[in-house]
């Protein structure tokens, strides 16, 4: 039996062809599988570890206007001062910069989108008001002259507090309420806190500061302050010229990050890995070239092979035939202790390509010339015959080799070539030496990610200060993705020089790389690494390699184009990269320059800075340890796209896309967002992002003829890009959907080597329409950009690994504080804050503070298990990953289980109404077919053999649990329209190899049935049935969806087949008549997969 493919009128069942696996495509660093299951459910990547509802976010988001408000009538005199702070903060809420992502004290969970979501929907609610108001208004006559606050409700208390209140509390609890703009979260807090059995009204203190005061007794970490001089240029002549830069030293920081278990057991210290799936910093090239971060050498027969030694080996994918090769990294293969090694290809003249096969060339060899190749390839280590030596002519000669290399062959735009030895990029292993490390320690190696980004606090003036923060690429990609794993390492402050700021940190990390003794729990361990990353948006990551400008002449940090040939795509990007080592002669030759204009002119001739940056006194390659920022990229070409479309459509074509725009089935789990055509400009990075996952669909529907565009488009069209009339339409859509299928491969969560190709090949095929249709797109910086992504893709395993959008947020956690603040020493508040923060974090993660015994240690993790405790915590981003979450007894007699321990917290929301019910043809009692079903599922899948006797359920809207695996928690919510992901089993019995193929079936029901005084939730599922072949124009895989009355596949499953958060999005094929509206023609079952959609981050 196969989950999807199960007649509902065969009884054959065989639990072993269900399998628990990942979908390939949809997959997760959690391998572990839950036992029990036969089926397995795709995992999707972005699962939301907490899965909370825009609706939270957006209480929350009031709460901090409103705590925002509070904090203003707290420091202003009067109400015209309060008033007017409030209007700022209004202001601030166009401001992108601030709402793009707006959260402060939640947990992001993996799942920026959510909150992004959260955020749009709020910023929605402030704009939509008042459109659906008006649209109402002249809609619908009986909106208008409609009383509000027309006093019909009356209250008649006879207690102290009446009539209009019951009691005296909800009297002092309502005047405090509307005052202070208390919100609903902040509320919840305090009823919570003063129901507490333990609550004394007597403890409470009078003074804020009495309580705040108890700060100064946690294990904070110390930092320093370090007088830094300010460039007095930006500042008013009265102010002092020097200021305080508080950095928190990198050993504490590393140290306490070490001493955390539940950060320690999650992070990886190991040597490279090679795999197919590549997702985490390890699986990247970066890591596996760097002797900072992984293996350096390998024992064989008594040899020791270095990085960067030469070797003879023999190649099994050419009959053995020997060959010569670079060593460039020794890896380990996932899930086993096997060893292989990454080589670099020499060649010999007669492997050199026919066109490069010359006399002078084969005299060269001859003499003992080789040629060495882009070209890399994993051997197993017993291959490996001898070293050999080599000498690449563009070092110092060594003492003794028997070949020499002159030139690189390589392939560029299809044509094979040949470039000079030095215009390589040094293996690390060249330019870094490590030290010898103790033996008998345990050695722990960081790869160090430095995010360095400017923001302005203030709305009224600009006062731009830089936050820098550290990521350890030594964790996964889930845990780098939450807030509280972004540690604070100081601030930039306003017009100080970044340089001086960054001093300590630079040196701190020339001390990371030599290494030091930590004393971790009682353990002494090895700790090195070095700087692995520094991720910025452009201008900033232009500024830390040391390169000009992005709209300089050559403003592009990875090559040298010029700004006018930004639209060429056949640009040579390897001859004319930029290579570590001739940048740095570069800055010598300014330095040497005698005159200051001489030093303008080479400045401006090699497209660098006249000084190089501070960072270049660590061991790195400023260009590849520098890599674009995927998001602000595809959000900016993004955006420009839409613009663009929106500018050559016609208002017939305007109104057309409106209404298809307003009434698509967008993903449950987005917001609203505002009106693309008038409102772009107030969209977020993520919502130029989210509009072009759908954008293709939309154009399908509603870009009908060439009628609709700008007649002088449409002219430009046909003649200079030689389209036929007939042809525009279909080309454009072409070129959307290649589009939309970039930005989802670029924001993919992990890679194999194909999707690095796909991405390369999309990249090109976007690159080549879109000069057709908006050749001004091309010229742009983003647009050059998308050339280097497949580099950074490969050395940072995939690109959001290096992506900032995570990374901004802490801005607006900062940015949040600042009503908070008494505004005098911004900085010292943002980062005493942070430390306190970080220390109840190391604290509830069960962290020791070495000064008490561990008994008294154990109280505060103790502390932690209150319920009261735990409801404060829950919606801040500080709460432990590992939670003991223990049933919540609750009052209901009943209790709601999936028959299986691991999952837990298992809720239902919605009751279905009577209407309800109606409206989606659903019974109370099952059916006879159903009721069939229902026993099955109670047979097969949760062994429960007796004879069912209720028919009854109860629908609801969403269900959402938690389930336990191990160490690891997963939140679950599911809805009633959500599309889920099954991995199916479609082996063949005789076949011994198993094969699986992605289902979707579509949440119609959820519902509890009761039995034996459990409430044993289930859904009721539609399969969407493939026909096995994709649309034409859009390249999306089609299905038919299973109707209600169609009962040859089962519907009725346990809830627990679906292990992770479904995140999938199905689009109606909407024929020429019956869908209108948004009501869509039930009698047509066609459905197209959108390939487009993904979890931006
Ligand atoms: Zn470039
Ligand atoms: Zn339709």
């Amino acid at each position: 039996m196969f989950l999807k493919k199960i007649r509902a009128d065969k009884q054959q069942h065989k639990k072993s062809n269900f399998r628990l696996r990942k979908s390939r495509d949809t997959h997760s660093n959690n391998n572990s599988s839950i036992s029990n299951h036969t089926i397995i459910l795709g995992k999707q990547q972005n699962i939301c570890e907490n899965n909370t509802s825009s609706q939270s976010n957006k209480n929350n988001f009031y709460y901090k206007i409103n705590e925002s408000i509070n904090n203003n009538h707290d420091t202003s005199k009067n109400n015209k001062d309060s008033y007017h702070n409030f209007n700022e903060f209004n202001e601030d809420l166009v401001d992108d910069d601030f709402t793009e992502i707006y959260d402060t004290g939640e947990e992001f969970n993996n799942d920026i989108d959510e909150n992004v979501n959260g955020n749009s929907d709020i910023y929605g609610e402030f704009n939509y008001i008042d459109e659906d108001f008006t649209e109402n208004c002249d809609t619908n006559g009986e909106f208008n002259g409609r009383e509000y606050d027309n006093n019909k409700k009356q209250n008649c208390y006879s207690g102290d507090a009446g009539p209009y209140f019951p009691n005296f509390t909800i009297f002092l609890l309502f005047l405090w309420v509307i005052k202070h703009q208390i919100g609903s979260e902040a509320y919840k807090d305090f009823a919570n806190i003063v129901k507490h059995p333990k609550f004394n009204a007597n403890d409470v203190p009078f003074s804020l500061a009495t309580v705040k005061k108890y700060r100064n007794g946690l294990p904070l970490l110390p930092f320093k302050g370090y007088t830094v001089s300010l460039n007095n240029h930006n500042t008013p002549s009265t102010s002092k010229p020097t200021t305080q830069a508080f950095i928190f030293p990198l050993k504490n920081i590393l140290c306490r990050i070490l001493s955390n278990p539940q950060l320690h057991e999650h992070m990886y210290f190991g040597p490279g890995i090679y795999c197919e799936n590549k997702q985490e910093i390890w699986h990247g090239v970066l890591w596996h070239k760097s002797p900072l971060f992984g293996t350096e050498h390998i024992k064989l027969n008594e040899t020791i092979y270095n990085l960067g030694d030469f070797i003879k080996y023999y190649n099994i994918h050419t009959h053995n035939q020997l060959c010569y090769g670079r060593i460039i990294s020794i890896l380990h293969i996932n899930d086993s202790h096997d060893i292989c090694i990454r080589i670099e290809n020499i060649i010999e003249y007669n492997s050199l390509p026919f066109q490069l096969k010359s006399q002078q060339r084969r005299n060269a060899s001859y003499d003992g010339c080789l040629w060495m190749t882009d070209y890399t390839i994993i051997i197993n280590p017993i291959n490996i015959v001898s070293k050999v030596d080599i000498w690449l002519t563009d070092i110092d000669e060594p003492s003794n080799f028997q070949y020499f290399i002159n030139e690189i062959v390589y392939c560029v735009n299809g044509q094979w070539s040949t470039r000079p030895i030095d215009l390589r990029h040094h293996h690390p292993v060249e330019y870094i030496t490590t030290q010898n490390t103790p033996s008998n320690l345990p050695i722990y190696k960081f790869f160090l990610d430095i995010y360095i980004d400017k923001f302005g606090p203030f709305r009224n003036a600009y006062h731009g200060i830089g936050g820098i923060y550290l990521q350890i690429g030594n964790m996964p990609q889930i845990l780098r993705q939450k807030l509280k794993n972004h540690f604070l390492i100081g601030f930039i402050p306003f017009s100080a020089s970044c340089d001086e700021v960054l001093q300590p940190l630079i040196n701190d990390i020339q001390d990371l790389e030599h290494g030091y003794e930590l004393g971790i729990n009682n353990q002494t361990v090895w700790v090195t690494g070095g700087l692995g990353v520094i991720t910025s948006d452009l201008p900033e990551g232009n500024e830390q390699s040391g390169i000009k400008n992005h709209n300089a002449h050559y403003g592009c940090r990875n090559c040298m184009i010029h700004h006018n040939n930004l639209h060429d795509i056949t640009f040579d990007i390897v001859k004319y990269a930029r290579y570590h080592h001739i940048t740095t002669s570069h800055f010598e030759d300014i330095s040497n320059a005698k005159t200051q204009a001489e030093r303008e002119i080479l400045s401006t001739q090699y497209g660098i800075r006249e000084k190089p940056s501070s960072f270049d006194s660590i061991s790195r390659d400023r260009h590849i340890q520098c890599p674009h920022d995927a998001f602000h990229c595809i959000g900016g070409l993004a955006k420009e796209m839409l613009q663009s479309t929106f500018g050559i459509l016609n208002s017939i074509g305007e109104n057309e896309f409106l209404n298809v725009w307003r009434n698509f089935e967008y993903p449950s789990v987005w917001s609203r967002q505002q009106n693309p055509i008038s409102h772009l400009n107030s969209y977020f990075f993520s919502d130029y992002l989210r509009l072009s996952m759908i954008m293709p669909f939309l154009i399908n529907r509603s870009l009908i003829s060439t009628s609709m565009l700008n007649r002088t488009i449409v002219e430009f069209l046909i003649e200079k890009s030689k389209f036929t009339k007939r042809q525009i339409i279909d080309q454009f859509l072409s070129l959307w959907a290649s589009f939309s299928k970039m930005a989802s491969l670029i924001f993919r969560k992990e890679f194999s080597e194909d999707d690095y190709n796909n991405l390369q090949q999309n990249i090109i095929h976007w690159s080549e329409k879109v000069g057709k249709f908006f050749p001004r797109i091309t010229q742009l910086p983003n647009f050059h950009i998308l050339c280097h992504f497949t580099m950074h893709a490969r050395n940072f395993a995939t690109l959001v690994n290096v992506a900032v959008p995570t990374k901004e947020m802490m801005h607006r956690l900062f940015k949040a504080m600042i009503p908070h603040s008494n505004k005098k020493n911004i900085e010292m508040d943002f980062v005493q804050r942070d430390n306190c923060l970080q220390t109840l974090r190391f604290l509830l993660d069960g962290g020791v503070d070495k000064r008490y015994d561990t008994e008294r240690q154990l109280n505060f993790n103790m502390l932690s298990k209150d319920q009261c405790v735990r409801a404060l915590l829950s919606s801040w981003y500080i709460l432990p990953s590992k939670f003991d979450l223990e049933q919540d007894d609750d009052d209901t007699p009943l209790q709601i289980t999936c028959i299986d321990e691991n999952y837990i917290n298992i809720k239902v929301q919605g009751l279905y109404t009577k209407h309800d019910l109606q409206t989606n043809n659903l019974e109370k009692n099952l059916d006879d077919n159903l009721f069939a079903e229902l026993g099955r599922s109670y047979n097969e899948e949760l062994d429960c053999t007796e004879h069912l006797t209720s028919r009854k359920v109860k629908y609801y809207k969403s269900i959402s649990y938690t389930i336990v695996d191990g160490n690891n928690q997963s939140n679950i919510r599911l809805r009633v329209g959500d599309v889920i992901n099954v991995l199916e089993d479609i082996s063949d019995d005789r076949e011994a190899e198993f094969k699986t193929i992605t289902s979707y079936a579509q949440i119609r029901a959820i519902f509890l049935h009761t039995k034996d005084q459990l409430q044993i939730p289930f859904l009721l599922l539609n399969w969407f049935i493939s026909l096995g072949i994709n649309n034409s124009k859009l390249g999306c895989p089609r299905y038919r969806l299973q109707q209600l009355s169609d009962q040859t596949w089962r519907r009725i499953y346990a809830v627990k087949w679906i292990d992770h958060q479904p995140n999938n999005h199905f689009i109606h094929q909407c024929r020429k008549s019956g869908c209108e509206n948004g009501n869509h023609d039930k009698t047509n079952v066609y459905y197209l997969h959108n390939i487009f959609y993904y979890t931006a981050i």
